[in-house]
């Protein structure tokens, strides 16, 4: 059977099994709830209302995945870095370039190269940016709290901005920070940090936050205030 709420469908399997799970999955974020055969279905439809704002959460996290790949490195496109928007404007040359000017990124590529070319050099682009900012910043976090990472690395990801494995110490940040406001990145550098000390987001967590950022509320607003892969 199936369910729609709020003109998404959500797909109902009642089987064998003690507890209901949600699932949202990709590519395009199709939702389906498992149920034990006992439950009622106005039981699962109150639960999945209950879920509805997780629900919509994961399935926009998919749409901007999709928006993602359908961005096209040509003219004209909007082009963030450290906060700052650029216009994109593209010129046909042998070797890979991008030159920031005040308003622009002039991205230099091979006249028949693809989307998905352009793509690949803009994010070693940014991965440069990142890397060089993350190298002066991260000691600076890591003197301030007395905090130590094993080590760290930059990755491309669509739902997260950093991740950090409190076993090994070893931090990860997410390539797009260098989108947003130098502000964003001091933040994620602090927040993943404060997870060597503490691996959930509890109150000793937040109070360690209070304690070496007053103001991080306020940053991480402005850093989820854009989706990732924002186009306009
Ligand atoms: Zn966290």
């Amino acid at each position: 059977m199936s369910l729609i709420i709020s003109d998404i469908p959500i797909e109902v399997n009642k089987k064998n099994i003690k507890n209901m799970h949600l699932y949202v999955k990709p590519p395009d974020g199709k939702v389906s709830v498992s149920a034990p055969l006992s439950m009622s279905d106005e039981a699962i439809e109150r639960f999945v209302r209950t879920k509805f704002n997780w629900i919509r959460n994961q399935i926009s996290k998919f749409d901007n995945q999709q928006r993602q790949s359908e961005r096209e490195y040509v003219s004209g496109e909007t082009f963030y870095v450290w906060g700052k928007r650029h216009y994109l404007q593209i010129e046909y040359g042998n070797k890979n370039s991008l030159i920031l000017t005040r308003d622009r990124a002039v991205l230099t590529v091979r006249k028949e190269s693809t989307a998905e070319q352009r793509e690949a050099y803009v994010r070693e682009w940014y991965r440069e940016q990142l890397k060089a900012d993350i190298a002066k910043l991260l000691p600076k976090w890591e003197k301030i709290t007395g905090l130590k990472a094993s080590s760290w690395q930059t990755k491309y990801m669509t739902t997260r901005w950093g991740t950090c494995n409190s076993k090994t110490g070893k931090l990860w940040f997410n390539l797009q920070l260098a989108k947003k406001t130098p502000e964003c990145l001091e933040y994620v550098i602090l927040h993943e940090l404060c997870h060597l000390e503490e691996k959930n987001h509890s109150d000793r967590f937040v109070a360690l936050m209070d304690k070496y950022m007053p103001m991080w509320r306020e940053v991480k607003a402005t850093l989820n205030e854009q989706t990732l892969d924002y186009m306009e």
